[in-house]
């Protein structure tokens, strides 16, 4: 068997989408998994929709997402140029399609915009689709030399008969056959000289030994066509593995709109490029355990492009949020901390000690921006209600805590040592003096010094953060508010 070789192979038009990082990935994966070759092409022959800078992007997300390539414009592997637009000046594409036609499977159209503007149009899946009319077919080998000749602008197109079937092989959805009459006679190289997509992914493909191509199932109606070119050259096609669509949670096509549909956009969001991609290897694809956690090792070692499920996957960002989450947790703290002292100092303005913040809020955020709500009491108690000492199961309530507080003040107002491990030991002696249960006192106290149901830490902790000072300051504004409530209550 010849060595694997994948290709990622984009269009430099924007930003780096969920859907082709994936392609990207699993072109990777399963060229690694094989110890083959991942190559990257840029495909640039369509002018118009080029967009500066976003082969910058391209390069980017796959160095940070750890996709590297074996070959590609900046790492020659003698299969080169890697860019399309360069192949174009070798005249390659031009030198093939001559072929074809020479073989009577591609034909010199001249027809011009205002004749192709009368042909009859057909609405398929909401767009307008012309079905050219194989008007110049019929020109003489003469006829198509003067013009030629004369400089007439032309195009060349496929020639698809209009009988018979093709039928062409995808890894997921098996043999597919349509009816050649369906199959428009699409251009191969356009007026400008330039190859369409349709026509150079093939010829470099082929050129450039690609085993195995990934792609969005957007390609699959185009596939036989494909399929015909690489028949009439005597080519052995790549193996075929059409991607199912990513959805948003409504079961509609991942749009811009929905926010998280391209890689840059998530990460400026707060995702972890490795939480990410591990995520985008879901879309579609699963190991046989139930496992979700993976490096790119793993998922090297791992990836089996046969188990690529033909369903739509969902891009579920509350699913992606919590594998960010896991990847928090496990991260190395000095990473974390360094990772999380911008949105830190963002939320916290007073001189906290900003490590111990840290390490309180490490497992508990799904991403970075999470931090923010989580710190925010440490600036500010915010406003709350007294209501907030009832705790059924602490078995506490505004007046039980209104004694508890009042009773600790001289105490913690005594205490020295405000670490944790002190303040901790100086409450459970005031529990066990007093009989009750741990939460009875730590509950209020929490309550008092954050203002909040939800902390990261626990009150000592908090204590601890804030130090002495501020600590008995919230103290006694809570003996205050509960003292206000009970005389309103009178
Ligand atoms: N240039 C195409 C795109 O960006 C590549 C499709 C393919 O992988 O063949 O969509």
């Amino acid at each position: 068997m010849s060595k694997v070789r994948t290709r990622y192979a984009p269009s430099p038009t924007g930003k780096m989408h969920v859907g082709n990082l994936r392609s990207a990935l699993y072109e990777f994966l399963i060229a690694k998994h094989a110890g083959g070759d991942f190559m990257l092409r840029i495909e640039d022959t369509d002018q118009e929709r080029f967009v500066e800078g976003a082969t910058d992007i391209i390069y980017r997300t796959l160095e940070s997402a750890g996709l590297k390539h074996d070959e590609g414009p900046d790492k020659d592997g003698g299969f080169g140029p890697y860019i399309q637009s360069e192949r174009m000046k070798s005249g390659i594409y031009m030198e093939y399609a001559r072929k074809l036609v020479e073989r009577g499977e591609a034909y010199y159209c001249f027809c011009d915009k205002e004749r192709l503007d009368s042909l009859k149009t057909e609405i398929v899946e909401g767009k307008e689709i012309m079905m050219y009319d194989k008007h110049c077919l019929s020109l003489s080998k003469e006829e198509v030399e003067a013009n030629l000749a004369s400089g007439k602008p032309f195009v060349i197109r496929q020639n698809i008969p209009n009988e018979g079937t093709t039928t062409f092989h995808d890894e997921l959805y098996g043999d597919i056959s349509v009816e050649n009459a369906e199959l428009d006679d699409m251009v191969l190289i356009k007026s400008d000289g330039y190859p369409t997509y349709n026509f150079a992914n093939v010829v470099d493909d082929h050129t450039m030994n690609i085993t195995h191509v990934v792609r969005g199932n957007e390609y699959l109606s185009s596939a036989p066509k494909y399929q015909r070119l690489y028949d009439a050259f005597g080519w052995e096609s790549p193996v075929y593995i059409h991607l199912p669509l990513i959805t948003d949670e409504n079961h509609k096509k991942l749009s811009k709109r929905s926010g998280h549909a391209s890689f840059e956009d998530l990460i400026v969001q707060g995702f972890l490029t490795d939480a990410v991609v591990n995520y985008i290897a879901l879309l579609g694809w699963s190991p046989e355990d139930n496992r979700e956690i993976f490096t790119l090792d793993e998922l090297i070692e791992e990836f089996d492009y046969h188990r690529i499920s033909k369903s739509p996957a969902v891009f579920d960002i509350v699913k992606l949020k919590w594998m960010n989450g896991e990847y928090l947790k496990a991260m190395d703290f000095d990473r974390f901390y360094e990772m999380a002292e911008p949105y830190l100092r963002e939320s916290l303005t007073k001189d906290f000690d900003l490590k111990k913040i840290a390490a309180m809020v490490k497992t508990r955020i799904e991403i970075f921006p999470d931090i923010a709500d989580h710190v925010d009491f440490f600036e500010a108690v915010p406003e709350y209600d007294v209501s907030m000492y009832a705790h059924k199961k602490m078995k506490t309530t505004p007046e039980t805590s209104l004694e508890v507080l009042r009773e600790l003040l001289p105490i913690l107002e005594a205490q020295e040592d405000y670490s944790n491990d002190a303040l901790y030991e100086t409450l459970c002696r005031y529990v066990a003096d007093k009989g009750c249960k741990n939460g009875y006192v730590m509950w209020p106290i929490r309550t008092a010094v954050s203002g909040k149901q939800m902390t990261p830490g626990g009150a000592t902790e908090i204590m601890e953060v804030l130090g002495k000072e501020e600590s008995l300051i919230r103290i006694r504004a809570a003996i205050a508010k509960l003292e206000a409530d009970k005389g309103s209550a009178l």
